[in-house]
């Protein structure tokens, strides 16, 4: 034991459950994850979580000062608890902060996964410094969390806004959200693969991953999907320039990993759209922590919680 402090993280997904211990710098010291397996059930879940956190802090050896918990949303900071998550069938209710905290003897906080990821990002990554920051992800969904003057931005009760289904096209696709034509119906990995089914029904579609290996190739129909997609990421962080003005934007996410096919439209598409405030003054760049930034993101929500009671109001 060197008394090295360390944070406990856990990323929870539709898909996977990361865990990991990451120290004051934001680096991950040990990480293990395993299939989310929601279905066998909520008191499965929690064994296996507090198995990996007990593994990775042995591993490492150092003291553990506290856990942070990411989340798909929605998900009640104030309270600890998760609400009806698509992916977790079965958990809606469950209060992990408090059976963790019991579980493992330390302060926990869960925050929304996007939300972690913004305070990450903010803390270690591409927002260190600013004072208005606003980080994307754009994968099979879309994400956003804020951070303003330093602390995460939240909505009454302490909502998480959800940027990601703001309304670009009334008339566009219906989305789970209610509303039709929301910004991740339109330029989320799976809209763009939808697109291209429905209007290319002929080809035999992939995910958006070969959308945009064939879009490199230069295969016209591919190169449309993408172009499309573009143009609705752009749309919409136009907005986002409009609405906040922000001195940093970083986009991150599954999709984005083909960075040059997207950013001469999204550029283009903020230059003519953002007349009315400094937009040049806006940097859009690509999130720095890559596939760390959920795990470090969980674990920024735990030194969130042991920074101020205020910020977490
Ligand atoms: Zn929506």
């Amino acid at each position: 034991m060197d008394g090295k402090s360390m944070i406990g993280a856990i990323d929870i997904g539709g898909t996977k459950i990361a865990v990991g211990m990451v120290d004051e710098t934001g680096q991950v010291l040990a990480q293990l994850e395993c299939p989310t397996d929601a279905h066998q059930g909520l008191q499965d879940g929690l064994e296996r979580m507090v198995n990996m956190l007990r593994q990775t802090a042995a591993r490492v050896g150092g003291t553990l000062q506290g856990i942070g918990i990411g989340c798909t949303g929605p998900v009640y900071p104030r309270l600890g608890t998760i609400g009806n998550v698509e992916f977790l069938p079965g958990w809606e209710g469950a209060n992990l902060v408090k059976e963790i905290s019991q579980a493992m003897g330390v302060p926990v906080a869960i925050e929304n996964d996007a939300d972690a990821a913004a305070l990450g990002e903010w803390t270690w990554g591409a927002g260190r410094g600013t004072r208005q920051f606003l980080l994307v992800t754009v994968g099979t969904g879309i994400g956003a969390g804020l951070v303003l003057n330093g602390k995460l931005y939240r909505g009454v009760d302490g909502s998480h806004p959800e940027i990601g289904h703001h309304v670009i096209d009334p008339c566009g696709p219906l989305c789970f959200c209610g509303a039709r034509g929301c910004w991740e119906s339109l330029a989320s990995g799976p809209a763009m693969e939808a697109w291209a089914q429905a209007n290319h029904p002929e080809r035999e579609w992939f995910s958006a991953r070969q959308l945009c290996t064939a879009a490199e190739e230069g295969d016209p129909l591919s190169q449309a999907a993408v172009q499309r997609t573009a143009t609705y990421l752009g749309i919409g962080l136009a907005n986002l320039v409009t609405l906040f003005s922000p001195e940093v934007i970083a986009l991150g996410g599954g999709l984005l990993q083909s960075r040059h096919l997207f950013w001469p439209a999204i550029e283009e598409t903020i230059r003519t759209h953002c007349g009315l405030v400094p937009h040049e003054r806006v940097k859009v760049v690509p999130s720095a922590l890559g596939a760390q930034t959920g795990l470090v993101g969980a674990a920024r929500v735990g030194y969130h919680l042991n920074a101020t009671t205020d910020e977490r109001r």
